[in-house]
C-alpha cells in the first residue's frame, strides 16, 4: 500500500487520521478531524501546499465549524516512518512552528499553524514585489539621470553621473 493511503496515527493526539483529497495539486493530505485539528504533510506535499493560497483554503475548509482537542507541543514520533520528529521555525520572526521528521521529510502542523504559514507566504510575496518596486524605481532614476546628462554634456567632460548629481546640488 503506498504511503498515501496508509492510515497515520495522529502524532499530538493519537487518533487516526482522515484524509482529504486537494484535487488542484493532486494529493491527499493527512487531516486529524476526530482530534486536534492538526495536519501530516510529506515533503512533496508540503512544497506543494506551500504558496498555494487555493489548497491552503481548502484544508481550512475542511477544518472549519469543528471543535479540536487542545494538545501540547512535545516530542512527536512521525506517523509515516517512526523517527523522532525535530521542532523548527519555519518563519523569520519564529512565529511559525512546525515538526520535522527528518528520516522521511514529513511535517506536521498543529492547528492553526496553516494560517500562519499561509500569512508567511504572502508577506514574502508582498516584500519581494516591494523589492521589485524599489530596484525598477531606483533603476529608472539612475538611467533617467545618465540620460539627461548624455543630453547635456559636453563632448570636453567625460560623463560622470556623480558630477552630474553634484552639479544638481550647486
Ligand atoms: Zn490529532
Ligand atoms: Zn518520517
Amino acid at each position: 500500500m503506498p504511503d498515501s493511503e496508509k492510515v497515520l496515527i495522529c502524532p499530538a493526539c493519537g487518533e487516526e487520521m482522515n484524509k482529504i483529497y486537494i484535487e488542484e495539486i493532486q494529493c491527499l493530505i493527512d487531516i486529524c478531524l476526530d482530534g486536534c485539528g492538526g495536519l501530516f504533510f510529506d515533503n512533496r506535499e508540503y512544497k506543494k501546499v506551500y504558496g498555494n493560497e487555493s489548497a491552503i483554503d481548502q484544508i481550512k475548509a475542511a477544518l472549519e465549524g469543528k471543535n479540536f482537542k487542545p494538545v501540547e507541543p512535545s516530542k512527536r514520533t512521525c506517523p509515516a516512518c517512526g523517527m523522532k520528529m525535530i521542532t523548527n521555525k519555519t518563519s523569520l520572526d519564529g512565529s511559525v512552528i512546525i515538526d520535522d521528521c527528518y528520516g522521511c521529510g514529513g511535517k506536521f502542523l498543529d492547528y492553526g499553524e496553516l494560517d500562519k504559514i499561509k500569512a508567511e507566504f504572502k508577506s514574502e510575496n508582498e516584500h519581494s514585489e516591494d523589492v521589485m518596486k524599489y530596484l525598477k524605481n531606483k533603476m529608472g532614476e539612475e538611467y533617467t539621470e545618465i540620460q539627461a546628462y548624455k543630453l547635456t554634456s559636453d563632448k570636453n567632460k567625460k560623463p560622470n553621473l556623480l558630477n552630474n548629481i553634484i552639479n544638481k546640488f550647486l
